[in-house]
């Protein structure tokens, strides 16, 4: 990116500086509409019906291919917790008492993929999977697809190859789901992936990949090479509609989930979510859900590492897929897995611009010592770049947002979206855990 270029930039956009500067920031979304205004987008509610049903289609089989999921009858959904253990511990270590209700929606427990890439990653192989059998006559929509465990619809998609670029946790659900049905899978990975996450892998019968280089080298490669086989099918984490589906249907789920809670939405009580971003695809996913299940009374917030800003950096400048956060000097390198991400996704993007309230930035320290306070406050352990949002009631409270929109803070119900960790060794969390509370103990990362 010529200088010039960046100078204009930071003269239009003066949060850019700071952006540049590494320093947490915060976004409020000018380009935001309301629902009643929103003529056309790529997709809509019954298209969210339509992948709901294919879940509830698959169930069967996943049922009995991961006998983890017998519980549920093939239902891979995650519980919302309220905690009110850490909101105290937030307001006690943050000197700031936000108002109103704080849960977790707990993607960390997700099972068979241990992250909320269990929503998108499964859905999109699943979809294509039936896509091909049903092609084929192997299957019809009204069959139990429990017979997709039988060794002839193995042999079927083992003639087909899948590839995907990862940071880690996609990989994971596109390999473990890949390598279930019978497909050649192959993940790309980028040199900042967990070692336990590629071994996890090729005990599944996936084939890893390894690249020197950040997320974009992996993905390119991986794009480069799964499309030179003509039986190859690319997940696209930069664009990708299927992932995006999967991730929209949650909405429903936590509709219900609340409901059964008793907690009323409404425009007075409304729902402010915050999700990790990496791509944009997942929050994206989620908030496009929400907001078409909500309505109005959705505000949904996007959290980046200061290392990556790709969603803010594109929705700032209006570059979106087409600017990388190296572009503006940073380097992309964070501990927060699947959020080490440098460009945005072109698919989701646009979508966000007009559906999102805002974006906020944050340290990796203070990911770790809210890793520790959520361990010792409620005794539940996630990954770092799963506790970005727990801030989000914070940040947002900071600015003018809730009194822009008339909003009584006492009524607010904060859901912080955490986004993996079931599937971290146990050494590995303890080291994440020991980190942050040695963080938390000095001070350090304490939020602004
Ligand atoms: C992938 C991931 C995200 C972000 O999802 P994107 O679709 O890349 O925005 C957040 N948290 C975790 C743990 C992830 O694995």
């Amino acid at each position: 990116m010529p200088f010039s270029d960046l100078k204009k930039w930071t003269h239009d956009y003066p949060l850019l500086e700071d952006i540049i500067q590494l320093k947490p920031v915060t976004w409020l979304n000018p380009y935001k509409q309301k629902m009643s205004d929103i003529k056309s987008l790529p997709l809509n509610i019954h298209d969210m019906n339509d992948a709901e049903a294919l879940w509830h289609r698959f169930a069967p089989y996943l049922a009995k291919a991961f006998p983890e999921l017998q519980k549920t009858k093939g239902i891979i959904e995650s519980p919302l917790r309220e905690i009110p253990r850490m909101q105290q511990s937030l307001v006690e270590n943050n000197s700031f008492a936000p108002g109103g209700r704080l849960f977790l929606k707990c993607d960390n427990e997700l099972l068979v993929a241990g992250s909320i890439k269990a929503r998108g990653g499964i859905f999109e192989v699943l979809h294509y999977a039936e896509q091909l059998a049903i092609e084929q006559g192997l299957l019809k929509k009204t069959d139990n697809y429990e017979i997709l465990t039988e060794d002839r619809f193995k042999d079927f998609f083992s003639q087909y190859s899948i590839g995907v670029g990862s940071t880690g946790n996609l990989g994971l659900s596109i390999g473990i789901i890949s390598a279930k049905l019978g497909f050649k899978v192959s993940v790309y990975m980028s040199a900042d992936a967990k070692a336990w996450k590629k071994n996890l892998l090729r005990t599944k019968g996936a084939t890893v990949l390894e690249f020197e280089g950040d997320f974009e080298e992996a993905i390119n490669n991986g794009r480069a090479a799964t499309h030179a086989d003509p039986k190859g099918y690319f997940v696209d984490d930069e664009n990708s509609k299927y992932l995006y589906l999967g991730y929209s249907v949650a909405a429903f789920r936590l509709q219900k989930q609340l409901e059964e809670l008793n907690v009323k939405v409404d425009d007075e009580h409304p729902l402010f979510v915050y999700q990790p971003c990496g791509v944009g695809g997942s929050p994206g996913g989620v908030a496009f859900g929400l907001r078409q299940v909500f309505g109005d009374s959705a505000h949904c917030f996007f959290v980046e590492p200061t290392h990556s800003p790709a969603v803010l950096t594109g929705l700032l400048t209006g570059k979106m897929e087409k600017i990388s956060v190296h572009d503006i000097g940073l380097d992309n390198r964070t501990e927060a897995d699947g959020l080490a991400v440098g460009r945005s996704s072109a698919f989701a993007s646009p979508i966000s611009k007009l559906l999102i309230s805002g974006c906020y930035t944050m340290e990796d320290d203070e990911l770790f010592r809210l890793l520790y306070q959520l361990g010792t406050s409620e005794n539940i352990f996630i990954e770092p770049s799963a506790t970005a949002g727990l801030i989000g009631p914070h940040r947002i409270g900071q600015t003018d947002y809730i009194r822009q929109h008339n909003i009584n803070p006492g009524n607010i119900i904060h859901i912080a979206w955490s986004t993996g960790g079931v599937l971290v060794p146990e050494e590995e969390m303890k080291g994440f855990f020991e980190k942050g509370k040695a963080l938390f103990q000095s001070g350090v990362g304490v939020a602004g």
